[in-house]
């Protein structure tokens, strides 16, 4: 039997890296798709970081260009192919909609199509999202409430949601959708608010800042840590049907004791440097989101394993060391 082999889109980003990590590990040979020109020197950052950058076999192309999909998928023969890439960032989903819906809608269906047509026998994973449930239908959001997406961002993760189930039922494809929930690691873009409140702690810690400005600190996320839920992407394309999830922790957190808990670890008080900035409240928000992933524990015994706290932590303390490093 040969090593199994596996393609990932959205490869530098960080869920590709801790997916690499766990895959690497399991003596996956790993492919990725990388768009090379656009990241010039830095794109392979994050698998620096983890050390694995040279285990990864990395291949140019692009979710928007079918036929550099098609040419790596039958260059590559995958068994498992998980579809990470997106313009996934909410705020920059209503400057540039269009776009987003290109690479976060559409690309998912160019690479289905290459999957249909080249490799039917391979494994698909989508990156669903718990953005998709947006303005919430039900308090606690599972694989069976009504979906109402908030953003461009979210309306194309709905799209690309259904087309995989489309391609499962029309096709029989093994496609699966993982609906997961806010997570988080060092490895996180500083867009995103969590990384964003570490960086700026461990700014204000090491006197590089004096202050930390954010939106709407109200809104409350189920968040988990990234290296959970990469485990349950590979989990859930190790079962003998397709099928959807959730992953989730089941604990829903406000972005302002998200803060203090960063804020508290290197013994300082929010109060004294948080600033709220109208400027970064967005066009319409996901007030609250809240997962139940009972279906995949039943299902393949997944459950998160690292706390809130715990990631929180770890963040903050690889921020201090990479600014520390630098200055
Ligand atoms: P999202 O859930 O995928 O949009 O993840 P984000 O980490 O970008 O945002 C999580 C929540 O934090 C949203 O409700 C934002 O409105 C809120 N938030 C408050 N201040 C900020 C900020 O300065 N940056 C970001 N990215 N989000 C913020």
């Amino acid at each position: 039997m040969h090593n199994r082999i596996a393609l990932i889109t959205g490869v530098t980003g960080q869920d590709g890296a801790y997916l690499c990590q766990l895959l690497l590990n399991k003596g996956y040979v790993v492919h990725g798709v990388v768009r090379r020109s656009s990241h010039a020197g830095v794109f392979d950052h994050r698998l620096k970081w983890l050390g694995i950058n040279d285990d990864v076999i990395l291949h140019d192309g692009n979710l928007l260009d079918l036929s550099s999909l098609a040419r790596i998928v039958q260059e590559v023969r995958p068994d498992e192919v998980y579809n990470l890439a997106a313009q996934s960032f909410v705020t920059a989903s209503w400057q540039q909609p269009l776009l987003t819906g290109q690479i976060t809608g559409l690309g998912a269906v160019n690479l289905l199509e290459c999957v249909r047509t080249l490799k039917p026998d391979a494994r698909y994973y989508q990156a669903s999202s718990s953005e998709m449930f947006g303005l919430i239908q039900e308090q606690v959001q599972s694989e069976s409430t009504p979906f109402y997406p908030r953003s461009p961002y979210g309306v194309a993760k709905l799209y690309a949601h259904w087309m995989t189930i489309n391609y499962r039922e029309s096709f029989k494809l093994h496609a699966s959708n993982g609906i997961l929930f806010n997570h988080e690691s060092p490895l996180r873009g500083v867009e995103f608010v969590t990384r964003k409140v570490t960086d700026g702690v461990a700014r204000i810690k090491l006197g590089l800042a004096k202050e930390l400005r954010l939106g709407n600190i109200d809104a409350k996320r189920d968040w988990g840590h990234a290296k959970d839920y990469t485990r349950a992407m590979w989990m859930m394309l190790q079962q003998d049907k397709p099928d959807d999830f959730v992953i989730a922790t089941g604990r829903t957190t406000t972005v302002r004791d998200m803060c203090e808990i960063a804020f508290r670890h290197v013994g300082l008080v929010s109060q004294d440097h948080l600033i709220i900035d109208e400027k970064l409240f967005r066009p319409a928000e996901v007030e609250v989101l809240l997962g139940n992933p009972a279906k995949a524990e039943a299902a393949f015994g997944w459950k998160a394993e690292i706390s809130l706290e715990t990631m929180i932590q770890e963040m903050v303390e690889a921020d201090l060391k990479r600014l520390g490093s630098k200055s």
